[in-house]
């Protein structure tokens, strides 16, 4: 995929889809991060769900979090897959961020990208989808996440390559894309994958993109 190509794709995408309201919306880190660590291997609905729970029981905090029994979150967070171990995890970074970073992320934003991906990477529970979504949405970093949908459509629009894991995907979609467009691919590239690029049955007929999408109406690439 040249770059020419791939600005086109983003174009047809920024035309096709409106950034959604979420995406701008300036976001509390430490939030962030409990958000999208109970999002992990979890449906949107049931996210919002156990976030909700957890709200109601708890100030989103180091402090309450790292003093609530691990049971009481446990409980708010039954309705997300993997509840134990997410509330462990919870517990123990914010433990962490209580006692290492005076019970704040900033300190940990305002280190260089490298530095701050490698430290949040050290954090129980925290991947590179998670350490990235913080610091793109929170402090703006360079950096693309790569969920389930971005990944998949980002191989069959051969944006990134077919066999590529985590880095791979981000690399090359970030080799092919400036910075500042860095948001608006994953925003848009998810926006894609919920509407017409499905993991199973892709709506290529109606896809916007169909004209460029090498893998239009062939059988679905497993990603
Ligand atoms: S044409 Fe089909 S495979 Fe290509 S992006 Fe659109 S829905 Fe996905």
């Amino acid at each position: 995929m040249t770059k020419t190509d791939a600005e086109k794709i983003l174009q047809l995408l920024k035309k096709t889809f409106a950034m959604p309201k979420w995406a701008a919306a300036k976001k509390e880190p430490f939030e962030t991060l409990i958000m999208t660590i109970i999002s992990q291997n979890t449906a949107g609905r049931n996210t919002a769900k156990a976030f909700e729970n957890l709200s109601k029981q708890f100030e989103i905090a180091p402090e309450a979090l790292a003093n609530a029994k691990t049971n009481q979150i446990e409980e708010c967070l039954k309705v997300a897959g993997l509840y134990k171990n997410k509330a462990k995890a919870i517990k123990q970074i914010s433990r962490i961020i209580l006692e290492r970073f005076h019970g704040t992320l900033r300190p940990i934003l305002s280190m260089s990208f490298e530095e701050a991906r490698k430290t949040l990477l050290q954090l129980p529970g925290v991947g590179p989808k998670t350490a990235d979504v913080v610091l793109l949405f929170c402090s703006e970093k360079p950096t693309i996440p790569v969920d389930t949908h971005v990944n998949r459509v980002s191989k069959r629009l051969s944006l990134a390559p077919d066999n590529g894991d985590y880095e791979a995907v981000r690399e090359s979609l970030q080799l092919l894309y400036t910075p500042k467009d860095y948001l608006a691919v994953h925003v848009l590239l998810i926006s894609l994958g919920r509407k017409y690029c499905k993991a199973r049955n892709p709506l290529c007929k109606q896809c916007p993109l169909n004209m460029l999408c090498p893998s239009s109406n062939k059988k679905p690439k497993k990603c």
